[in-house]
């Protein structure tokens, strides 16, 4: 189609405050990848075109549609932000795909309080896509109404050729730049590099062996294989040509060289320095062998072909749309978290969402007559095949995340919930599982798991170990490229993936596991027995659980009690949240789970990284810092004594104790006991069920003393407690080998903790990951702990460690623990005083 080129003004679609994309509460309008244009944000519940032209696409949510103008212009205009989530709900399409409008016709019709109320943002957006061709020049600033000019759409052709005249020197500019650092131009730096290239209306190229790219193209830029010492040409044409030079030669400065001291796929984490052996770090001990299986794959059927491209094309449409919207939460997360790679990473993920090479690619095969899926993954594979063709490590591990990227939109496409087959025995090796893929796997027997990236303390970690799952995580993204299938033995105890293990070292791994299940056969034959010390000093091990029927398992394992359940896992996969009555039946059915042993129930802990869907907390800077625990009663005051009313119906009520988790001061205590007793005398109870506290924040442990003279007991966290003490991410990868609880600055705070409650009589328990570390068992032991509470799989060995310890002797010998130089340091020292067999 021929358009007339002229210069056109944009009329408002909308009437309200206008404002700059750079003001869009969201990543990508506001970084302009969509390309330029204008926000409003809307007073009234009509959106009008803005200018003459055709419809050329609608979505099928209603929620945005494209007009070309006579002059060739691609003007989108989008109702509010993230509404494709209301799925069409509350907009009602007055026109249709293909139809002829004019300017200042009504176009759709939209619910402006329901989008006030559940999308992120009404804010609208009218942005020219096809910018390049197009310079914009807005004309309104502030407040607008329907119908008043807004924008002027200059065509560059016109513009162009004029400033080639008046000033052709100065149309392009170009520089060579030599890459000196190691590392090259894969996905981050070059989302970088095409970032600064949209801050500029030039159209700037990188040129390297021949080969050219668009900056705006971040698989055209990884394509080029730009690698260390290589010398690039840089061209950019356009009116700001110099400025956007100087921006991209500071840009591809900046990006490589940062490059080389971070790279993207090298997380700081053990080295790996035996051959064939990855190094990573224990996040549930074990030793087991078996096929390694690659957790990512669909695997699609064979397309019959000669779909209808239109309805193909929208499918992809809102598939992409779905995964950016996931992917634009997890940067939202990041950012909240500051961390700062994993936000890189995943705005690199979005950026290659929207690469044109990408999606012209699937659109072109789309419109051939084959299926989204198809196209989608095919586009995927040939762009990864450019990838490893370029012989570079660097870029090789860049397919990778393109191939995360195939596999997030294929399962949008598919609308499929996250589901795989399962070789028997397989040891699964993922970038980084969520809870709930784990407890899939776990459902699906697996052997093991190894993860290239996450912490030793993360949730899913602890769900490992729950599961009696051998997990090693931080073994760095080798671990994805291991071939699917190939006998691999994961040492979880010692953070070791062997990749190529003989035939006498798979004999010797089954000799191990032979005499351990021995061992643990022994060990359950005594597990239902009390655990005494030698010299008679009794320590309960309790279990920590997430269900009831974790508590059942815990039960028939022999624990002692619940430790702790954790209420925040127990309607986990819930969209919305559970009432009195259900949690009531929920806590009752942990009781009866139980026997007549008591349990330890914590009120809910939210926040930091626990989030819940049905529970959405204000975001906040610093979420491991803020709103979570029981800090959330002062948002949401009327939760708690929900959950404390429901508590306080189970019975027997004397087997139940509450905990309270993430308190910091006494007051709180004080002000939680308060309302206790006032629900208690409103459900006209005459006992009171125990109350304790957990002691993971270091001002608790120095309060313990405080803390005990009103709380029945105390429970330590450990894995909160090593947080924050330490300073260190309990789920930082880099970090994951030093947030150790053995550290001797936590044997103090938990030594603090026993003698403050121990001038009340209170007992302390510890229910954090350190509890169900056979080596510190000695160590807790000698420090004055009490109970420990340890996942289910664990409580016959921790049992039996008990029973082979002398207290007094630990005590002794745990004192001077207090004073050595690391974690590492303690961990020798136990290894010495009381050997592990
Ligand atoms: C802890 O912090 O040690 C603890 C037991 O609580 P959670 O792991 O649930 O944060
Ligand atoms: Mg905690």
């Amino acid at each position: 189609m021929s358009h007339n080129n002229n210069d056109l003004t944009l009329s408002a679609p909308l009437s309200g405050p206008v404002l700059t994309l750079g003001n869009v509460p969201d990543e990508v309008f506001a970084s302009g990848a969509m390309g330029d244009g204008i926000a409003i944000d809307p007073l009234n519940d009509c959106l009008h075109a803005p200018c003459d032209g055709v419809v050329i696409h609608v979505a099928r949510t209603g929620h945005a549609l494209t007009i070309r103008a006579d002059n060739g212009a691609e003007v989108l205009l989008h109702v509010g932000i993230d509404t494709v989530e209301l799925k069409g709900e509350g907009f009602a399409l007055l026109v249709k795909e293909g139809a002829r409008v004019s300017n200042g016709q009504a176009l759709v019709r939209f619910d402006l309080d329901r989008i006030a109320r559940q999308c992120k943002s009404l804010i609208s957006l009218i942005i020219v896509t096809n910018g390049d061709q197009f310079e914009l020049q807005p004309i309104a600033s502030q407040t607008i109404k329907v119908g008043e000019p807004m924008l002027r759409v200059v065509s560059r052709h016109a513009s162009t050729a004029r400033t080639l005249v008046a000033d052709n020197a100065h149309t392009e500019a170009n520089a060579s730049i030599r890459i000196t650092h190691r590392g090259g131009l894969h996905a981050r730096p070059a989302a970088l590099i095409r970032k600064t290239a949209q801050g500029f209306s030039s159209q700037s190229h990188l040129h390297f062996a021949g080969k050219s790219a668009s900056c705006d193209s971040l698989i055209g830029l990884m394509g080029l294989g730009i690698g260390e010492q290589d010398e690039v040409q840089v061209t950019c044409r356009g009116k700001d040509c110099d400025a956007a030079l100087q921006a991209l030669i500071a840009a591809l400065s900046v990006a490589v060289s940062e490059e080389s001291h971070a790279p993207v796929a090298v997380t700081p984490r053990p080295a790996n320095t035996e051959a064939g052996v990855l190094q990573g770090v224990c996040a549930a001990p074990g030793l087991v062998c078996g096929p390694l299986f690659r957790l990512n794959g669909i695997e699609l059927p064979q397309d019959p072909g000669n779909h209808s491209a239109d309805e193909q094309l929208q499918h992809l449409d809102s598939a992409l749309e779905q995964v950016r919207s996931e992917i634009r939460n997890t940067l939202d997360h990041a950012r909240q978290r500051k961390a700062v790679e994993e936000e890189e990473i995943f705005a690199a993920h979005l950026a290659l969402l929207e690469d044109p090479t990408l999606l012209e690619a699937a659109t072109g095969s789309i419109e051939q007559g084959n299926a989204a899926t198809h196209a989608w993954r095919d586009a995927i594979q040939a762009q990864c095949a450019v990838l490893l063709a370029l012989g570079k490590p660097l870029f090789a591990e860049r397919a990778n995340d393109l191939r995360d990227l195939q596999q997030r939109v294929l399962r949008a496409l598919l609308g499929e919930a996250w589901h795989f087959e399962l070789p028997a025995g397989a040891i699964v090796a993922a970038h980084e599982l969520t809870p709930s893929d784990l407890l899939q796997l776990s459902a699906q027997n697996a052997a093991g798991i190894c993860m290239a990236e996450g912490g030793a303390t993360s949730h899913v970690a602890i769900l490992a170990r729950g599961k009696g799952l051998p997990c090693v995580v931080a073994l760095g993204s080798e671990v994805l490229d291991v071939p699917p299938g190939q006998r691999v033995v994961l040492d979880a105890v010692n953070g070791r993936l062997e990749l190529t293990p003989d035939d006498a070292r798979h004999a010797q791994v089954h000799q191990i596991r032979d005499a351990q299940k021995l061992r643990r056969q022994e060990q359950q034959a005594q597990a239902q027995a009390p655990a005494k010390t030698l010299d008679g000093v009794s320590i309960e091990v309790a279990a920590n659980v997430a269900s009831s029927a974790e508590a059942q398992i815990a039960h028939e394992n022999g624990a002692d009690g619940v430790g702790l359940l954790r209420t925040e896992f127990l309607f986990v996969d819930r969209r919305t949240a559970p009432d009195e009555q259900e949690q009531r039946q929920a806590y009752q059915a942990v009781l009866d789970a139980m026997g007549d042993k008591s349990v330890i129930i914590r009120t809910i802990d939210v926040g930091g990284d626990k989030q819940l869907d049905y529970l959405p907390l204000p975001a906040e800077a610093n979420p491991v810092l803020g709103l979570r625990g029981i800090r959330m009663a002062q948002v949401r005051p009327e939760l708690l004594d929900q959950q404390l009313r429901a508590l306080l119906q189970v019975s027997p009520l004397q087997r139940c104790r509450i905990l309270l988790p993430m308190v910091s001061e006494v007051d709180e205590l004080l002000h939680i006991r308060q309302r206790l007793d006032e629900l208690c005398a409103e459900l006209e109870l005459t006992q009171r069920p125990e109350l304790g506290v957990m002691i993971e924040v270091p001002a608790a442990a120095l309060m313990a003393e405080q803390l005990a003279e009103h709380a029945d007991f105390l429970s330590i966290g450990t894995n909160d407690l090593s947080q924050y003490t330490l300073a260190m991410d309990r789920d930082h990868a880099g970090l994951a080998a030093r947030v150790d609880a053995m550290h001797p600055a936590l044997l103090r705070l938990i030594a603090q903790t026993c003698i403050g409650a121990a001038k009340h009589g209170r007992w302390v328990g510890v229910c954090g990951a350190l509890a169900s570390d056979p080596l510190a068992t000695p160590v807790l032991i000698g420090l004055g702990v009490s109970e420990l509470s340890v996942s289910p799989p664990q409580i016959a060995e921790i049992k039996d460690r008990v029973r082979h310890m002398d207290a007094a002797q630990c005590r002794q010998l745990s004192l001077g623990l207090l004073n050595l130089s690391s974690a590492k340091a303690v961990r020798q020292a136990c290894q010495h005083h009381w050997p592990l067999s």
